[in-house]
């Protein structure tokens, strides 16, 4: 299975494509989990990278294309993949399917996640990351706060930087101007599954993989 999730930044992307990954057996690629890492390795890339994330802008299409070629092309990824975050604009779409022709990648399903602007800027100005294990929580519904110790193993729990209001409205925007035209070029091309990403985990899970047909109805 070779998949593509789109969707507006904190739309639930990463929490589906994680559970997708251990349902389907095969990795999930987050490019802003990537950038995320080199930025805390202090890596060349992580300190080109670091003020752009900050900003909500993007990070150069060159650097980007360069970042997926590699993971395309590695062996953890030759029987399937779900990659998130890649590609966001017109020039890494191409870029991609360029790749997935030399590969022989014919297979590749694109699924969308849908949720309005202002619930997307509610959720993300309520979501803590926890430092030590990555698992996300969101304040109003899991009742925590930055002083909450991580429930699950007891790391600190951070606010990432971009995700302050104004850095969401500005990822709101590149996300409507930049990306929403590649979902639509890959509609015109074929069946793109959309789902309503407002709904609850699992049933946002549930229609995923029914619209795949990997779950009965
Ligand atoms: P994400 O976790 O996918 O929301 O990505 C966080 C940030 O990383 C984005 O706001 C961008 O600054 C950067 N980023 C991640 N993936 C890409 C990409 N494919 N192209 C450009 N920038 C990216």
């Amino acid at each position: 299975m070779r998949l593509l999730i789109f969707g507006p930044p904190g739309v639930g992307k990463g929490t589906q494509a994680k559970l997708l990954s251990e349902e389907f057996g095969i990795p999930h690629i987050s490019t802003g989990d990537t950038l995320r890492k080199a930025v805390s390795e202090g890596t060349e890339l992580g300190k080109q990278a670091k003020a752009i994330m900050d900003s909500g802008r993007l990070v150069p299409d060159g650097i980007m294309i360069g970042i997926a070629r590699e993971v395309l092309t590695a062996p953890a990824t030759a029987r399937g993949f779900i990659l998130d975050g890649f590609p966001r604009t017109i020039a890494q779409a191409e870029a991609l399917n360029e790749m997935f022709d030399q590969l022989g990648f014919t297979d590749v399903r694109v699924v969308v996640l849908e949720v309005n602007d202002d619930e997307i800027v509610r959720r993300l100005s309520s979501r803590y990351v926890c430092s030590t294990d990555g698992k996300i929580y969101n304040a109003l519904i899991d009742k925590v706060t930055l002083s909450t110790p991580c429930p699950q193993c007891g790391g600190k729990l951070i606010q990432r930087d971009d995700d302050k209001e104004s850095t969401i409205r500005e990822r709101l925007r590149v996300y409507h101007s930049q990306t929403a035209p590649i979902i639509r070029y890959y509609s015109e091309r074929g069946a793109t599954i959309k789902v309503d990403g407002g709904r609850s985990v699992e049933e946002v899970n549930r229609q995923i993989r029914q619209q795949l047909g990997t779950v009965n109805a």
